[in-house]
């Protein structure tokens, strides 16, 4: 992960929106007459953030949560006042297709100008067989209607609905709500959200199945608030990535390494929440995991989409080096999703997805936070921002 083979003065020649070289500027230019040139001027170029974990379509926002939070405010109050995610699922019920399609394209054009050129984004606000499916088909009109490419996932046990007990909304999902997802072809991957209060890991394993089942791989919110035994759940599972994991202990990530599950970790929630917790990455880097870093945009407890946020996390509170954490945020996260062999890099043969910063060293990414630095991106050779 501390290997960046970083080209000094370097090209790339893109034809048909891939990368057909990747050398030198004055290689390059040499072999390939009549190329247009567009001459970046020593900025750095990096391939396009890959964000694996976010949840991007859903209606209104939640300020009055965010500001009693700041008045110090328990997630018990704020529920109690209306507040927490059923007031987002509430909204998002309401919401037509074309609303939230409006909404959700506001956040596509906030992931592009942060240089985010793919993400995995989640379902998970409906928590109706109907509401999860309209969610998963504005994704689908998203991924055909604008340059970021989109790996969904069925996140339909985000939580129990109100009007059923967590084992009848399991049944629910598994009977209904994964067929359906399945036959219309809606979502790559299956997540729970695996938590005391939330789904068990009996109930969790449950669901996992069906969907493995149905032909979909697996990603888990696991360990978020107590160690639970998401982490060995998911290696058990052979799933694709563990979520969040900041109560992961050393046995969950030994399970995690000897069953080639990817964490996928989440800081930005841990600092939007004002907390303290972070995930154990150095463990997880130093036992040979393949660490993911994600931004878990959503209006409750993540509400940004900028991986530069996210890299400046992963190394002042996780300890992560520049260079890790540029590989979690770009090929490991590619890997996650099934997609290294197209994107994550700057390759030959890959999509020409890349982003343009404002700065001479790719460290300054992490280090200059909470200012933009991207110049501009481009998607399949085109540029988008
Ligand atoms: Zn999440």
């Amino acid at each position: 992960m501390s290997e960046l083979a970083i080209i000094r003065d370097g090209g790339m020649l893109i034809r048909d929106g891939a990368i057909e070289m990747v050398a030198s500027s004055d290689h390059i230019a040499k072999n390939s007459p009549g190329a247009e040139i567009v001459d970046v001027g020593g900025r750095v170029v990096l391939p396009g953030f890959v964000d694996a974990h976010t949840h991007p379509v859903f209606a209104g926002n939640r300020l009055n949560d965010f500001e009693r939070r700041a008045r110090g405010e328990s997630y018990e109050q704020i529920a109690s006042a209306g507040g927490g995610i059923w007031s987002t699922v509430e909204k998002t019920r309401a919401a037509t297709s074309e609303e939230l399609l409006i909404e959700a394209q506001k956040h596509v054009g906030w992931f592009l100008r942060c240089g985010t050129t793919t993400i995995e984004a989640k379902s998970g606000y409906g928590l109706t067989v109907e509401d999860e499916l309209k969610i998963l088909r504005v994704l689908r009109r998203l991924s055909e209607q604008t340059p970021l490419e989109i790996a969904p996932t069925l996140l339909g046990a985000h939580a129990v609905p109100r009007d059923m007990n967590a084992h009848e909304y399991t049944d629910l999902v598994i009977n209904e709500m994964l067929p359906r997802v399945s036959h219309e072809k809606l979502a790559e991957f299956c997540d729970v959200f695996c938590e005391r209060g939330y789904f068990d890991v009996q109930q969790s394993r449950k669901i996992f199945t069906a969907a493995k089942d149905c032909g979909l791989q697996l990603r888990g919110h696991v360990d978020q608030l107590s160690n639970s035994g998401g982490a060995k759940l998911m290696a058990e599972l052979r799933a694709r990535t563990a979520d969040h994991l900041e109560k992961t202990d050393e046995d969950g990530i030994a399970a995690m390494k000897s069953a080639g599950v990817q964490p996928v970790l989440l800081p930005a929630s841990v600092y939007a929440l004002g907390l303290s917790d972070y995930p154990r990455a150095r463990e997880m880097i130093q036992g040979g995991l393949g660490v993911v870093i994600a931004t878990d945009f959503n209006p409750g407890s993540s509400p940004t989409p900028s991986m530069p946020m996210i890299l400046s996390l992963a190394c002042t509170q996780m300890k992560m080096s520049p260079e890790e954490a540029v590989t979690a945020a770009t090929i490991n996260a590619a890997c996650s999703l099934n997609r290294a062999n197209n994107i994550g890099s700057l390759e030959q043969g890959k999509l020409a997805n890349f982003a343009i910063f404002d700065c001479e060293d790719y460290r300054e990414l992490a280090y200059w936070f909470g200012m933009p630095q991207i110049h501009s991106v481009y998607v399949r050779g085109e540029r988008v921002v």
